[in-house]
């Protein structure tokens, strides 16, 4: 059993759970009193599985279809009306909950569609769906990278407006974009950041004052350092991070949410993309760059949280994320600890309205169980398995076979 914090394994653990939350775990029996009347032996004896908490992808964006790679395609889709949009996201929900996700920080969108399914989640008739939150619209400039998921800054006035305008809208964090993207054909991000230092700690100070964490898009040093010193909650993306931003945000408690997958699509998929040997060399010396910083704020302690970027070109949702988790490992990671910024470290440190992602009494009963164990390899989490979500059981015949 893999509580989702600790990295060595409980063997022979024993679990005590209903449908609402667990009860009990550990290597002891557990106390009569949270059993059936006389009951002496376990309901079910699985020793050759592995019991991990259900998986959270800290980092999607349900109004796009990622698996999608034709560019004219991903344009037309996007081209719907909002209701299209959240009705063509409703169907990833059930396919997540196969592949064991049983919770998704949507990263934003300036269409409703993450506002509606946290909304949803959050209705007493809602279907069988993982836990979603939503910052609705992120946050940018006007004129700058990411108006296709953000509302500008100039629309409302004052830093404050903005925020209150996304918490009126119901946003359960809120998301900035203080920089630009990376630009592959020079292998660097060229723009200056969106923000200054300053307005991304006003942003901070009136997002603290409504309770809200703020998560930041932020690749290139410049950025991420801005991002840093104005106190984000999160640093998405990080590409080009320096080990001294690393060592600051390991100090401030600032996580990092290194989503190698979209990158990795673009390499995966070079001649679809259009890109010449030149390109592809810059992306994978970018990726190699990425993986060298992921491992060393890995042994400098800086809290890791596992997000795909789901809806990016190529990254479909859930199988992405899983994709996503294997590209950890592949840069260095251990499986262990790419279980934990999956499970524990998101569920610690996010803020999530409900307790999942660790095996502990008082959390709810969402969990994985399975034959292959994701300590030898965490592809083994593409494998057949089970899910228990609040009690119930589903059965996910794996990866390939789920034709996703
Ligand atoms: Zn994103």
């Amino acid at each position: 059993m893999l509580d989702g914090v600790n990295t060595t394994p409980l063997k022979d653990a024993h679990i005590v759970y209903d449908k609402k939350q667990i009860h009990f775990v550990g290597e002891s029996s557990p106390p009569a009193d949270l059993l059936n009347t006389g009951q002496r032996e376990p309901d079910l004896n699985l020793s050759d599985y592995t019991l991990l908490p259900g998986l959270i992808e800290a980092h999607a964006h349900f109004f796009l279809e990622g698996g999608e790679l034709d560019l004219d395609k991903r344009s037309a889709y996007l081209k719907q009306t909002p209701e299209e949009l959240l009705s063509a996201a409703h169907p990833r929900l059930e396919k997540l909950i196969q592949l064991g996700v049983i919770a998704v920080r949507d990263a934003g969108d300036k269409d409703g569609v993450g506002l509606a399914l946290s909304k949803l989640y959050n209705n007493v008739k809602r279907p069988l769906m993982p836990y979603v939150d939503s910052p609705g619209a992120a946050i940018h400039h006007q004129g700058r990278y990411g108006s296709f998921m953000a509302e500008p800054i100039e629309k409302y006035g004052p830093l404050k407006k903005s925020v209150e305008a996304r918490v009126n809208d119901g946003a359960d964090r809120i998301k900035l974009i203080p920089t630009g993207i990376i630009n592959f054909k020079k292998g660097a991000v060229m723009s200056e950041p969106q923000m200054t230092t300053a307005e991304v700690a006003e942003l901070v100070t009136a997002a603290k004052s409504f309770g809200k964490q703020i998560f930041a898009h932020a690749s290139g040093d410049t950025g991420i350092e801005r991002a840093i010193d104005g106190g984000v909650d999160s640093v998405e993306h990080g590409f080009f991070v320096r080990p001294d931003q690393l060592a600051k945000m390991r100090d401030r408690q600032i996580a990092w949410v290194p989503t190698f997958a979209p990158v990795q699509e673009q390499v995966d998929h070079a001649d679809l993309m259009g890109w010449d040997s030149e390109v592809v060399s810059n992306l994978k010396k970018i990726l190699e760059q990425h993986a060298a910083s992921l491992v060393k704020a890995q042994q400098m302690g800086v809290q890791i949280i596992a997000g795909s970027d789901a809806g990016s070109v190529g990254v479909a949702h859930g199988v992405g994320f899983l994709y996503e988790l294997e590209l950890m490992e592949r840069a260095g990671l251990s499986p262990i600890a790419v279980i934990k910024s999956a499970t524990g470290t998101s569920s610690n440190r996010l803020a999530f309205k409900e307790k999942f992602g660790q095996i502990k009494p008082g959390f709810l009963s969402r969990f994985i169980l399975t034959r292959h164990s994701p300590l030898e390899k965490i592809s083994n989490l593409k494998r057949d398995k089970f899910l228990v979500f609040d009690g119930a059981v589903f059965e996910s015949s794996g990866v390939d076979k789920l034709g996703l």
